[in-house]
């Protein structure tokens, strides 16, 4: 199966004799149920590609889809609802609500969804165990050290069960022991949860956990390399 996929995606910035192609061409597949890393130097289009699957940037021509549909057609309401239903986002910089504790960050993304409260209450406390932070539940971010705060957003993007979680450099402002621990913490939530990872990164520890490899030059994809082996591919 197929998680999200670019045909011949394409986004330039600016007009003229000064537009830049922060993405040329690029077409691609995320398998679906695995750890995927998009890797290339600084400015070479990684976030943009993650945003065009997120659905926070159109491609100026080509084609984007996440679960077999084309984000382009949808637009407003319809395109934020599809979001919230199926992609989960991790950032760099962890981005959550300071003024929310550690469990409100992860509630927040359900209640823009319909369902119980009780059963959220369940879930929202089970995938905060999981991911190693349960004690930490009524505390602010900042309260947390930065590798508390990555666990929580992680949770925060798990908690919608979505068919794709992006991450962009989610180890960047972490020390390389913290950045290790987290990434073994996407890879184990990744399995458990049947769902899709697709990560930017340069590190080398990133790289080397990651089922496929998506090399990025110039805003050029140069290489697909599926490390490990999948019955969908052969
Ligand atoms: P990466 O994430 O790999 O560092 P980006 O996707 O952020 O790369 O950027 C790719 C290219 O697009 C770079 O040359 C960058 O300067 C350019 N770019 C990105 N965003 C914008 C923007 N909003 N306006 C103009 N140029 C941009
Ligand atoms: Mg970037």
């Amino acid at each position: 199966m197929i998680a999200a996929s670019l045909k011949n995606a394409t986004r330039t910035y600016g007009a003229g004799a000064t537009a830049v192609s922060a993405l040329h061409e690029a077409s691609v597949d995320i398998v679906a149920n695995r750890f995927t890393v998009l890797r290339g130097p600084s400015g070479s289009g990684k976030t943009t590609m993650l945003n065009l699957f997120g659905g926070i940037d159109r491609a100026t021509s080509g084609k984007v889809a996440v679960a077999g549909q084309e984000l382009e057609t949808l637009r407003g309401r319809a395109l934020s609802d599809f979001r919230a239903r199926h992609i989960g986002f991790v950032f760099q910089s962890f981005n959550l609500i300071p003024v929310l504790s550690a469990y409100e960050n992860v509630e927040y993304p359900l209640t823009l969804l319909a369902g119980s409260k009780a059963k959220r209450r369940d879930e929202i406390l089970a995938l905060l165990d999981a991911v190693g932070v349960a004690r930490h539940a009524r505390r602010l971010p900042g309260e947390l050290s930065g590798g508390q705060q990555q666990r929580v957003a992680i949770a925060r993007a798990l908690i919608t069960r979505p068919v794709l979680v992006l991450a962009d450099e989610p180890t960047a402002n972490l020390d390389s022991e913290t950045g290790a621990q987290i990434i073994g913490l996407m890879r184990r939530m990744q399995r458990e949860r049947a769902t899709s990872f697709v990560f930017s990164s340069h590190d080398p520890q990133l790289v080397a956990s990651a089922d496929d490899v998506v090399d990025i030059r110039d805003g050029r994809i140069v290489s697909v390399k599926r490390v490990a082996p999948s019955e969908v591919l052969q």
